[in-house]
């Protein structure tokens, strides 16, 4: 059969792009390497959209969650991932877990059933000519992982995350925390957690002793880069090797003290909105409730909201900020899309809303119409905007959906009703930019009262 897009990867985003492309009547290729000879290190079956991991979509709250909004919006955009997750969901409280192995042989059969689909078990190894969605995934077949490096440019594809927590900035408590820069070069640009010695002494003897993720066994050769090395192995090296690195004070004069604080965290903006900010150089291999626990006791950070915990994961994914334009298309060679886990958005959930809109944007493209991006104010226009610009290009690593990256709502809600507040205006301009303004006016006026 001949077709009109070429999608490479049959995982989450994968499986959802071909869906939304072939009920909007065009006919797709959808090449998977497993079931052709081919596998990752972390896939057990040749099905479609197969859970690595955890069975779990996480939260199903619309009303209080970033990725239950979005679990939402993609039901509203007829989501088949989300549809085959309901149909084979298992009790789990307020999250959408499903019973994988039913779930990946479902969306297996409705894409092999589809008739706008040709499932090919082939590996592509270089980037087509044709219109291409590359839905590889974090474990990319090496030989593509090389294409895409070379047109891309050095360094602009990554092999590992390394992520340093990321903290809501009106979560940080600036009456003990301050804004400057080391030696006050250029702005005021840092936020300053301050330690005294026992203080520091204390959160180090945490740090090597808290309790540690280990490595996949195909992940043991995680290499650290300088730079990257997990704060815990630099706190194992003596207990005076973070002070003359990341946690360096010198050349911060504290405002209340007038003087260099012995050790110091320095968090740095991660997004254009100002609403997230990183643990600079504070990437680790800790469990997350510890890191929660150790974190929360460097002063200012008591009561720290983390929109994303630290990690080291293989993981291949792009400088999507650099270089996909705002419909996910690659400036470079712009026939092809990439979309999913690929792209530096984080998750299973994310990774199939990532593939949804790609395979969107793409369809209108092929009937030669154009598709407004979602707002910024909804869960899935935050991600796609963070992911294609609003992310710092230079920091850049993987991301789950959160109320950080949208615009704070206006006006000053209680803490209980923040996250309505944004849940509220999401829907209202969900339901706009999906047509239906009278629904957007109602769910407005209900939201204001
Ligand atoms: C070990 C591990 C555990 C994870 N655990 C979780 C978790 O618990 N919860 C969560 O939400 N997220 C988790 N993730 C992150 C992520 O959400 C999932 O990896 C998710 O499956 C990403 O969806 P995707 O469609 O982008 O990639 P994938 O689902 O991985 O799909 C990519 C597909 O592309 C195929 N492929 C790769 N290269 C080629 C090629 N050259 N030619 C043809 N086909 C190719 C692969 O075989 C695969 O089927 C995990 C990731 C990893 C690596």
């Amino acid at each position: 059969m001949s077709f009109d897009i070429h999608i490479i990867g049959g995982g989450l985003a994968g499986s959802e792009a071909a869906w939304q492309l072939a009920e909007a009547g065009l006919r797709v290729r959808l090449s998977e390497m497993r079931g052709g000879g081919d596998n990752t290190p972390a896939h057990e079956t040749d099905r479609l959209a197969e859970m690595v991991c955890s069975n779990s979509f996480r939260s199903d709250d619309a009303e209080n969650n970033a990725v239950g909004l979005l679990h939402q919006e993609m039901r509203e955009l007829d989501s088949m991932i989300m549809c085959a997750g309901h149909e084979h969901r298992v009790p789990a409280g307020s999250a959408l877990a499903v019973d994988r192995e039913a779930f990946a042989s479902e969306v297996t059969r409705a894409i092999e059933q589809h008739p706008n689909i040709t499932i090919v078990r082939e590996r592509v190894d270089a980037l087509p000519d044709h219109p291409t969605i590359i839905a590889t995934g974090p474990l990319t077949g090496s030989a593509l992982a090389d294409a895409i490096a070379a047109e891309t440019g050095e360094g602009a594809l990554a092999f590992f995350d390394a992520l340093a927590p990321i903290v809501h900035r009106d979560s940080i408590d600036m009456d003990k925390a301050w804004m400057a820069a080391r030696w006050d070069k250029g702005g005021k640009d840092y936020i300053n957690c301050p330690l005294d010695k026992e203080q520091y002494d204390t959160f180090v003897q945490a740090l090597v002793g808290g309790e540690k993720m280990p490595f996949h066994d195909w992940e043991k050769d995680t290499p650290y880069f300088e730079g990257c090395m997990p704060i815990e192995v630099m706190a194992e090296r003596g207990p005076e090797t973070l002070r003359y690195g990341p946690m360096k004070g010198v050349g911060l004069d504290d405002p209340r003290t007038g003087r260099w604080p012995y050790a110091c965290v320095q968090l740095r903006q991660d997004n254009k909105l100002g609403t997230l900010w990183n643990m600079v150089g504070f990437q680790t291999k800790l469990k997350h409730g510890e890191q929660v626990r150790i974190f929360r006791t460097i002063p200012g950070l008591e009561n720290a909201e983390f929109a994303r915990l630290g990690g080291i994961h293989r993981n291949s994914f792009i400088n999507s900020p650099r270089l996909l334009d705002g419909e996910l298309r690659l400036k470079s060679k712009p026939n092809i899309r990439f979309a999913g886990q690929i792209t530096g958005c984080e998750g299973y959930v994310e990774s199939a809303a990532i593939g949804l809109i790609a395979a969107r944007f793409a369809a209108a493209e092929l009937r030669g119409e154009m598709l407004e991006p979602p707002p910024s104010e909804t869960a899935l226009g935050a991600l796609l905007r963070h992911i294609t610009g609003g992310a710092d290009a230079e920091t850049f690593q993987p991301m789950n959906v959160n109320f950080g990256l949208m615009p704070p709502p206006p006006g000053r809600a209680r803490k209980a009703d923040r996250k309505k507040a944004y849940t509220d205006r999401a829907r209202a301009r969900f339901a706009e930019w999906m047509g239906k303004p009278a629904v957007a006016k109602q769910l407005e006026e209900a939201g204001a009262r």
